[in-house]
């Protein structure tokens, strides 16, 4: 019998989503006419905008001509692309990227997923606790996170509490790190850190020689003026960080698939023989080895977005999701429960009341309210005893489901 990797089958099975799913078709069958409102799972729920789909059906066309057909392109994206995201989403904002620091993919998932091929096995990682699962679980898949610990943690890896009581600002790393992923504005928790905040981490690793990983996937979400854009806002940053984007969550491309990541060319790694290595030419390498580039007709959705009526347009979906974040969370905080996110963030993050573990609240919420959410415990261990809610929901649904919470009496 063939052998398996078995940094895979150290992997727990998915638990948090087939879990919410296992609970929730239970609920369902046991109460066939409840109505469940859904405000677990991330993914959006406003359809493309119409730039970017007429910019698809001209693209089909092109597709059907022999004149102008596209095969394969290149693998780090058309150059029209990477111009319009390097002049619409940096240079706009003063920052200097260029256009061969960009790798267009099929979105940041790949990417944060793919990142760990081009450093050692043996780096040490450090994540912020909660956490998107996919850094934790990359890392084990590479053999970079040693053994499974009691608390549901990894020995090799570490976590950095963000809380209420550190108002959700991980504390910097003790044990210097060789690569940090951070995740700004935050996914679960909707919380930001600020400029000064930011350069914190960066100044950190410069000092260390640490690699920060940069997921800004809900980058289009700030209304905050002191909560940078962009890592590369951050003098130095160039040095030490790679960052990640996603049309996914900006522009409603869950299921087109089209994200980009930048490597500046000042990052530099080092190989076991001592030679100073560029990691931007080492992700070219693994990308147009691995990867053969995003489909022709997603990557002209993606440069309509960066047209005057894309950009119109996807503010107005932002603006549609940002209203339903701010009714969640003047409703929440009304009843009297202790909310964090929803101001620069599509997430709203509340500590559970009644002292209710993360499972328990959302057993009741389903019981009482029929809403369903996503346990803060499936993040991390520091998500015990909170909760997420997201404001990517219809309208109506999310002023529904703030009517039914406010029904509900609980204590702090
Ligand atoms: C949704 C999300 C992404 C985007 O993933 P895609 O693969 O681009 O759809 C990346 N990072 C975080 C933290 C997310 O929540």
């Amino acid at each position: 019998m063939i052998r398996i990797n078995d940094n895979f089958h150290r992997l727990a099975p998915t638990y948090l989503f087939t879990e919410v799913a296992r609970r929730l078709k239970a609920y369902a069958t046991a109460n066939p006419d409840v109505d469940i409102i859904r405000m677990g799972i991330g993914d959006v729920t406003c359809p493309i905008c119409p730039a970017a789909v007429e910019a698809m059906k001209k693209a089909a066309d092109d597709q059907s001509d022999p004149s102008t057909f596209h095969g394969y392109g290149p693998e780090q994206g058309y150059e029209w692309l990477r111009r319009a995201i390097a002049e619409g989403d940096y240079m706009s904002r003063g920052v200097n990227v260029d256009i061969d620091e960009i790798f267009v993919s099929d979105g940041a998932k790949s990417d944060t997923g793919n990142i760990g091929d081009i450093i050692s096995t043996e780096c040490r990682v450090a994540v912020t606790d909660p956490v998107y699962p996919v850094y934790v679980d990359t890392n084990v898949m590479a053999g970079r996170a040693g053994t499974p610990t009691p608390d549901g943690c990894w020995s090799r890896i570490s976590y950095l509490p963000c809380i209420a009581e550190n108002a959700f600002i991980p504390a910097l790393p003790t044990d210097s790190p060789d690569v940090i992923y951070l995740c700004y504005p935050n996914n679960p928790t909707g919380t930001t850190l600020t400029r000064d905040e930011l350069a914190r981490w960066v100044e950190y690793a410069r000092a260390h020689g640490s690699l920060i990983l940069f997921d800004s996937a809900y980058e289009a979400y700030i209304t905050s003026p002191d909560v940078p854009h962009s890592i590369y806002e951050i003098e130095g940053a160039r040095e030490v960080a790679i960052e990640f984007r996603s049309f996914s969550k900006t522009a409603g491309f869950t299921g087109l698939r089209c994200g980009y990541t930048v490597v500046p060319k000042e990052l530099k790694g080092v190989a076991e023989d001592g030679t100073i290595v560029s990691l931007n030419s080492l992700w070219l390498r693994r990308q147009s080895t691995k990867f053969n580039g995003a489909s022709y007709i997603i990557q002209r959705a993606a440069e309509a977005l960066y047209t005057p009526e894309g950009h119109r347009q996807v503010a107005d979906t932002i603006a549609y999701y940002m209203r339903n974040a701010r009714i969640l969370r003047e409703g929440l905080e009304q009843m009297g429960l202790h909310v964090w996110g929803g101001i620069d963030a599509p997430y709203i993050w509340l500590r559970t009341p009644d002292s209710m573990s993360s499972w328990e609240f959302f057993d009741f919420l389903l019981n009482h309210c029929h809403v369903a959410g996503t346990p803060g415990s499936g993040f991390g261990p520091s998500g015990e005893g909170y909760f997420r809610l997201t404001a990517f929901g219809r309208y109506e649904d999310t002023v529904r489901a703030v009517e039914r919470m406010r029904q509900l009496s609980v204590n702090e």
